[in-house]
């Protein structure tokens, strides 16, 4: 089987039509430049929209490789899409995972608790009353606050204006009341102090790479209910996904440009003028610029701090990006049946017991790592059983620094090697021991991903893996606006995600529009 054949994201190509002078450029074809790139098109008429990529392809960090016959991916799930997507008009075949959300291990010494969380809140309310009846109560109220506030976001405006803002208050309360709430704070006020319902709870948090006494209440609740409540991935491969969103966005005469670098964002007494590309004198001319790529890259080192605002600079060198992973990609041979394995969830999940998160993310902000036998957190995901290729696991870790694997690459490639086959055969081991018995014995082929693989691929210079991390501190208002101190220059990188990103550009176009395409909305309003 040539499996290289079925990537989808080898089919597009360059369309660069080659002019110096663009309406709308946006900086990366991952899924926040793609879609925001079809949304323009979408919504205005005879403009000259360019999108640059570095790779050779679209997809960014949501993509699909092939590596010794096997196919793997990048990205696992995403909450509900489906509306954006019928808008978009992208026929894009979904798997929904309707019973089952996550398989839970948690490691207590020599126990091991297993939780097999049900997909929907009122089933997941009514898993934890049945498995902490003693809490029941407490756990009923909790969720139906959980369920009121995630409501009450949808009601949010984005980009909001001083009216926006005290129409929040009488609209979204619960919002206001949660801005500077941790998860950890959310799960005190409704007196969860039970441990083990405790480490139930702030798996949640975990999708951010962040620990709950840190982790945004708000964003935490969002992730679990908009998950879990309706969550899906592609039955074919996730490249399809970008590969159609920039089919779509090509036919719609927008231009893509790929292997180009952007090594310079151009700009005149504060106003946006262009961009000028690595290995190329020439600038190309632009009315506005949608950055979508790390915006410590894009703003420090694009823009240059000399041409922002110092409370802007500061405010960006404040800022926290979110962690780094190390990914082990396996191809097993088929003597595995991993139809018997009880791993179709969109996620397997196991971790030392509470604390866990909060000693890895400190580890984490350190500049180090904080994995070891009695500590750590690992995701087992198997694609295989939904796209019906050859048998794949992947085994993600986070949070990862970047300190010293960039370096340890460049200097001295084979103790980086060394050191990336170490850590993958402890996260394997785990793996083997919790989930897949006598993994080892059949795998034919590994892909390692380190911290510095994904500085490279992206660009992000610190590998993060989930933009600006989602710290309550750096949430809502706190966040880096969309809206740049640069005129025309827009930036709509704020949350982690697939769901994240699409809503990113939403509001993007939606902001540059003057709210002609989604009324200010901060998620999207399907059109009645
Ligand atoms: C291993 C992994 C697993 C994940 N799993 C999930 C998941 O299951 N569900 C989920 O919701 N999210 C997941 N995420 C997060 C999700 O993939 C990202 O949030 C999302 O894909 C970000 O899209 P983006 O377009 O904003 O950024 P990116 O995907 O980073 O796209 C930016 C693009 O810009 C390009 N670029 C960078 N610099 C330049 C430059 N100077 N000039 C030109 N081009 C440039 C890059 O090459 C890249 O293509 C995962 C991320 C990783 C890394």
């Amino acid at each position: 089987m040539n499996t290289h054949q079925q990537l989808m994201r080898d089919t597009i190509v360059s369309n660069y039509s080659g002019k110096n002078r663009y309406d709308l450029i946006i900086i990366g074809a991952g899924l926040s430049g793609l879609a925001c790139g079809l949304l323009w098109q979408k919504n205005t008429s005879g403009m000259k929209t360019l999108i640059i990529e570095k790779n050779s392809y679209p997809g960014g960090y949501s993509t699909a490789y092939e590596k010794g016959g096997y196919v793997f991916e990048t990205t696992q799930l995403f909450p509900d899409i489906t509306d954006i997507l019928d808008y978009l008009e992208i026929d894009l075949p979904l798997k929904r995972y309707e019973n089952n959300f996550m398989r839970r291990l948690v490691v207590h010494g020599d126990t091991v608790d297993e939780y097999k969380i049900p997909a929907g809140s009122e089933h997941f309310t009514a898993y934890l009353t049945e498995t902490f009846p003693g809490d029941a109560e407490k756990i009923r109220a909790l969720m139906q606050y959980s369920v009121d506030l995630f409501a009450q976001v949808r009601k949010l405006k984005a980009n909001a204006t001083l009216m926006d803002n005290l129409g929040t208050l009488l609209r979204a309360p619960k919002v206001i009341a949660n801005l500077n709430r941790t998860y950890s704070e959310l799960l005190d006020k409704f007196g969860i102090t039970d441990t083990r319902l405790r480490e139930v709870m702030e798996t949640f948090t975990s999708f951010s790479g962040v620990p709950s006494d840190r982790a945004s209440a708000i964003l935490a609740t969002g992730a679990m209910l908009s998950s879990m409540t309706r969550c899906f991935r592609p039955l074919g491969f996730f490249d399809e996904y970008p590969a159609k969103l920039a089919r779509k966005y090509q036919s719609l005469e927008g231009e893509i440009l790929f292997n180009s670098e952007v090594e310079r964002i151009e700009t005149n007494n504060g106003v946006v003028t262009g961009i000028k590309l690595r290995n190329n004198p020439d600038s190309i001319r632009a009315e506005k610029i949608i950055t979508t790529i790390d915006p410590m890259r894009a703003m420090h080192d694009l823009v240059g701090d000399e041409n922002l605002p110092p409370e802007y600079v500061k405010k960006l060198k404040g800022t926290i990006m979110s962690p780094s992973s190390i990914n082990v990609a396996l191809g097993l041979d088929d003597g595995i049946d991993m139809t018997k394995l009880d791993l179709d969830y969109p996620y397997n999940v196991v971790s030392t017991g509470l604390g866990t998160a909060e000693n890895l993310f400190d580890e984490f902000l350190s500049g180090d790592h904080g994995f070891s036998g009695d500590c750590f957190h690992v995701a087992v995901i198997c694609p295989s059983l939904t796209t019906g290729a050859k048998n794949t696991v992947t085994i993600r870790s986070t949070p990862w620094a970047l300190n010293g694997w960039k370096e340890l690459r460049e200097t001295d490639y084979e103790k980086y090697r060394n050191k990336k086959e170490q850590w993958a055969d402890f996260l394997i081991g785990i793996a083997e021991k919790y989930f897949i018995p006598d993994l080892t014995k059949h795998i034919v082929v590994k892909d390692i991903a380190t911290p510095a693989t994904y500085a490279r691929y992206s660009g992000s210079p610190t590998g993060s893996i989930y933009d600006i991390a989602s710290l309550v501190t750096q949430f809502g208002p706190k966040r880096i606006p969309m809206k740049t101190p640069v005129h025309n220059l827009y930036q709509p990188k704020f949350a982690h995600g697939l769901y994240g990103t699409m809503m990113g550009a939403v509001q993007v176009i939606d902001l540059i529009l003057h709210r002609r395409f989604n009324g200010g909305n901060s998620l999207f309003v399907p059109k009645k």
